[in-house]
């Protein structure tokens, strides 16, 4: 009082207060990662089946609200037990991580790839019906056929099989349109691999 600045107590109480905001923001960025580590599958950094999950549930109520498309792509590694086999289970984990990069390069801004189990992922595209799904397949397809997974020197050849379905009219859930990707994607296992089949074609 009486003087120009500010008094003890009064940089003591600004002090705390900086305290307290930094401690707020640690607690923030502590949720955000905790978040993140729930949603996000470790290895690959793609979604979680239980992320996923939810997602599919929702896409297709908000599909069958809004009457849009919606279709989901089954994506598996081709002979990936050879792979570990040959090169050891590090090797596996490598192409893993390298395949889910080259899926994340090669899809649309906006859709999204999880990693549904070992070496199966799992595209979810809102908003897109049977032809703009398989060509979107086919994209995914050809990415990792032409991507370059060098491990240790050596170039690991890399294919994967894709099944599409697209949401038919009432469904309301994901359920039978994930059956339909799944068989899909057998048949494209059964038609030599490296391929994308649809679900409407094959079992319609
Ligand atoms: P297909 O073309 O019919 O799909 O043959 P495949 O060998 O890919 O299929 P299979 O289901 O016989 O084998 C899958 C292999 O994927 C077996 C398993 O060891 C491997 N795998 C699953 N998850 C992981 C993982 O997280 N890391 C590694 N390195 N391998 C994994
Ligand atoms: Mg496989
Ligand atoms: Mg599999």
């Amino acid at each position: 009082p009486g003087a120009f600045g500010f008094t003890t107590e009064e940089l003591s109480l600004a002090g705390e207060f900086a305290r307290l905001t930094l401690l707020q923001i640690d607690q923030a960025v502590a949720a955000i990662n905790l978040r993140r580590s729930a949603e996000v599958d470790a290895l690959t950094g793609s979604f979680n089946r239980r992320t996923i999950d939810q997602w599919l549930v929702r896409a297709f109520a908000e599909a069958q609200r809004d009457n849009h498309p919606v279709s989901v792509l089954f994506i598996d590694l081709d002979h990936f037990k050879s792979i570990n086999d040959r090169h050891g289970h590090a090797c596996g984990d490598f192409c893993l991580r390298n395949v889910a990069a080259s899926l994340r390069a090669a899809l649309p801004e906006g859709d999204m790839l999880g990693r549904y189990g070992g070496e199966e992922f799992i595209v979810v595209l809102p908003g897109r019906g049977g032809a703009a799904a398989r060509e979107i397949a086919e994209q995914l397809r050809a990415a990792v056929e032409n991507g370059v997974y060098n491990w240790h020197g050596r170039a690991i050849g890399l294919t994967v099989s894709v099944g599409v379905a697209t949401r038919r009219e009432g469904e309301s859930s994901p359920a039978a349109a994930t059956e339909r990707a799944d068989k899909a994607l057998y048949a494209a296992k059964r038609a030599g691999r490296n391929c994308v089949q649809v679900a409407p074609a094959v079992f319609s």
